[in-house]
């Protein structure tokens, strides 16, 4: 009987790993960029943290939580997300306090657990890069994100991107829209789904977000958030599309947008795509937004925040459907190869002597014919090939060639071991004379 991984997860092997390494620098370098600092939590937190910000109502609450009791009876859950744990750490650590800086900005990356029937781009173990900004209510912050957003994807060398926007509004606005969508829900109570009879009087706007086609086509004449806002929700709505205007960032409103989870208000965005790898029409590939309440319920002060997500799977299928595999092939410095069981101790010295000099180095270990080892320091791709036979052992030498040119010296393995770059001077110079 052989073991296998569990439903939705997936392994990430060597070669694979390359990538993600530099989708995460990648990220990293860019937030440097706009000053964002990381910060690490726990993979799991008290279930409360995320039932209190996400909402009861919110499928991620309500059906696609890991959650379980831990030995000492705390009520715990796998992270599905990243803000409700960041927002946590915030408070808990009091980072709001007047000696750090406003905005307080964060991202952080690592994997999600999510209770979802896995498929192209939808796991079960997922992973997120995401950042937080917290501490100001300027539309220009929501913008800045964005474009940070944006620019990320950019460097990613991911087009055809399509990002929507709309707006929650504030509690007023909120209040408002609320009393107009049941309204113009209630009559069609007999014909909604039974998750959305529910959503009805709990949370209303979650009926936006049904998948439920027959919910979609009500949803269609529902009344839209944008003619119930208060004056000062529209102030912030239309500086935040002008400011992307200025950036020369290009935006969509869609007025059915509402988010998954409950903690939002103001500005919400996604970034979509409509590539085929991700399956049919668009599919979100980042998607954040304001949530100004959202530290006061986790038990802290009045801040607001802001920030986005950024679905890794979904983001490398894009990037190796688009052919911008940004990974150069690997390059080994150097293969020693040994002639002779009794080169081993040799060549052991050697490549320990050439890593201790920050360059990639390999050998044989299997005992291998010369033949065979050579062959490997070509698939290996390695820029030099150092040989040690049975003469080099006597004289204390060794063959060293270059397989990008060709050219061979001998040197002595005292000069290859302290001076590898006096080595690379000669094979050019040997190059340059031929
Ligand atoms: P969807 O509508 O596709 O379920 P969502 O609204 O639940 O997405 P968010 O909670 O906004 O997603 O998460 C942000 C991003 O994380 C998504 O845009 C997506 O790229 C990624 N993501 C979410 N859930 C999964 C999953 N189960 N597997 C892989 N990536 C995911
Ligand atoms: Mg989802």
């Amino acid at each position: 009987m052989g073991y296998q991984k569990p439903k939705g997860t997936a392994d990430i092997l060597p070669g694979e790993s390359d990538q993600w390494q530099l989708v995460e620098k990648t990220a990293r370098d860019v937030f440097a960029r706009y000053q964002f600092k990381e910060i690490r939590t726990p993979l799991f937190e008290s279930y409360d943290v995320f039932s209190r910000s996400s909402g009861d109502t919110s499928d991620i609450v309500s059906k696609e939580m890991y959650d379980f009791m831990d030995k000492g009876d705390r009520h715990i859950a796998l992270r599905p997300e990243g803000t409700a744990g960041v927002v946590r750490a915030f408070v808990e650590n009091k980072l709001y306090g007047p000696e750090h800086q406003k905005p307080y900005k964060v991202y952080y990356m690592g994997p999600m657990f999510r209770y979802e029937r896995p498929q192209s781009g939808r796991q079960r173990q997922f992973h997120q890069i995401g950042v937080e900004s917290f501490g100001s209510e300027s539309p220009a912050v929501d913008v800045e994100v964005i474009s940070m957003a944006m620019r990320l994807l950019r460097e990613f060398k991911i087009t055809d991107l399509k990002l929507a926007i709309n707006t929650l509004g504030d509690a007023a606005s909120r209040a408002a829209y609320h009393e107009a969508l049941v309204n113009y829900l209630e009559p069609h109570f007999d014909e909604l789904s039974d998750d959305s009879k529910v959503r009805l009087h709990k949370n209303p706007l979650r009926v936006l977000d049904s998948k439920d086609a027959k919910d979609q086509e009500i949803v269609k004449d529902a009344p839209v958030i944008l003619d119930y806002l208060t004056d000062e929700a529209k102030v912030h709505f239309n500086t935040v599309k002008t400011l992307l205007e200025s950036l020369n960032i290009p935006y969509e409103v869609d007025t059915e947008m509402v988010r998954g989870l409950d903690y939002y208000n103001h500005t919400i965005f996604e970034i979509m795509t409509n590539n085929k790898v991700l399956g049919r029409g668009y599919t979100t590939v980042l998607a954040g937004g304001r949530y100004n309440g959202l530290v006061e319920q986790l038990g802290g002060p009045d801040m607001p925040g802001v920030g986005f997500a950024l679905g890794v799977e979904r983001l490398l299928l894009l990037m190796n459907a688009q052919n911008s595999d940004l990974v150069a092939a690997p390059v080994l410095d150097a293969y020693v190869v040994g002639i002779g069981a009794e080169t081993s101790a040799i060549t052991l010295h050697l490549v320990e002597s050439l890593r201790e000099a920050g360059l990639t180095a390999d050998r044989d270990y299997l005992d291998r014919k010369p033949k065979a080892q050579f062959k490997t320091a070509n698939k290996l791709n390695a820029q030099f090939v150092v040989t040690i036979g049975e003469s080099e052992l006597a004289d204390k030498t060794a063959h060293v060639k270059d397989m990008t040119s060709g050219v061979e010296i001998t040197v002595p393995l005292t000069m290859l071991e302290a001076d590898f770059a006096a080595v690379k001077n000669e094979l050019k110079a040997q190059e340059e004379n031929a």
